[in-house]
């Protein structure tokens, strides 16, 4: 009998990592989370607890990581990923971009295994070309706000091809558009729960800026789609994953208001500094590539996520850090 794979999944209780948890279960691989719950939450994953083929491991990947046993696969999630997160923790930002990502590509030659990391839209910056396709090579501001992320993220990339080029190892990139869906964190600070969240407690909805910048949102389902195609691809170069119906915020959130059937005002707030003022996939490539598209239209998405919103417990949705703006950094 051919023997179970065996994948790694870094940042495996978080909100993309623990759908990728679930994704591999249900593909039958032995799946090894890994999590040091910084941003990530035990609640995200503990029903794989009770499966023979799961195991979890509570570390932090920027630390030497030791697997015991064969590994086929890395899948490298480990990161804050929400403009507050970051600026409220940015060393570890950095340090999991950089040193969590050698420690896992040098976990990786060791086993022979192949690695994909989540890399991001964020490479581009605020984009001066639209919409992004994986040749432009962004326009990033290092020592602004986001740019503990953004250069993480980009070392990532280079450190990837680096170990691709020479020493021969399989990656892959994918580079990740907004995603949402349940899990999300409520009080991560993205548009999203930060909408919803306002919404259900009855509170106006906090629009930065002007409302006229855009984003592209993917539904979470496909993204995993996307992820799981990409890995077991030969493409080494980096792929953008997201959908492209894009919309401004300032539309998405009459879009909540309805969905959420309240009649919630909106409040305007400064924009944060080097806020991208559009960002949209140019998704060619995955198509091409990987036979891959979005299918989960925003309506049926937003629906799916304001449900499990709807189901979290009273104390969670008023959690005292909702919209605590004090770590972002406005104009
Ligand atoms: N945003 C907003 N109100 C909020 C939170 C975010 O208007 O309460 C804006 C934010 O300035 C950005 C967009 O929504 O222009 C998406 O923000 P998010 O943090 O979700 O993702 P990112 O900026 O990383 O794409």
């Amino acid at each position: 009998m051919e023997r179970r794979k065996r994948i790694l999944i870094t940042g495996a209780a978080g909100f993309l990592g623990s759908h990728l948890c679930d994704r591999f279960i249900n593909e039958n691989y032995h799946v090894i989370a890994m999590d040091n719950l910084i941003t990530g939450r035990l609640k995200n994953i503990e029903h794989l607890f009770k499966l023979e083929n799961f195991e979890f491991y509570n570390h932090d990947v920027s630390k030497f990581i030791h697997v015991p046993g064969e590994l086929d696969y890395i899948l490298h999630f480990a990161s804050p990923a929400s403009p507050i997160d970051y600026l409220k923790i940015p060393i570890q930002t950095l340090k999991v971009g950089s040193l969590g990502i050698h420690n896992c590509l040098g976990l990786a030659k060791v086993k022979g295994a192949r690695v994909l990391i989540a890399s991001t839209s964020e490479v581009y910056g605020d984009p001066t070309v639209h919409p992004q396709t994986e040749e432009y090579w962004g326009n990033v501001n290092p020592v602004g706000p986001r740019g503990v992320y953004d250069e993480a993220k980009r070392f990532q990339e280079a450190m990837t091809m680096a170990y691709h080029t020479y020493h021969g190892l399989e990656t892959r990139i994918i580079r990740i558009f907004n995603t949402y869906g349940p899990r999300m964190r409520l009080n991560d600070g993205r548009v999203l729960p930060a909408f919803i969240g306002q919404a259900l407690r009855g509170e106006d909805l906090t629009i930065f800026g002007d409302g006229s910048q855009t984003r592209s949102f993917c539904y979470v389902d496909d993204l995993v789609e996307g992820i799981y195609r990409l890995l077991h691809s030969d493409y080494a170069e980096p792929v953008n994953i997201g959908n492209p119906d894009e919309i401004t915020i300032g539309q998405f959130a009459e879009e909540i208001i309805k969905l959420t059937n309240t009649n919630q005002k909106v409040v305007y707030h400064d924009l944060p500094v080097n806020d991208p003022k559009q960002r949209q996939p140019d998704i060619t490539k995955a198509k091409a590539l990987l036979g891959w598209e979005p299918k989960v239209s925003r309506s049926e998405g937003l629906k799916l996520t304001y449900d499990y919103f709807c189901s979290l417990s009273d104390e969670e949705l008023r959690h005292k850090e909702h919209n605590n703006f004090d770590n972002y950094i406005v104009k």
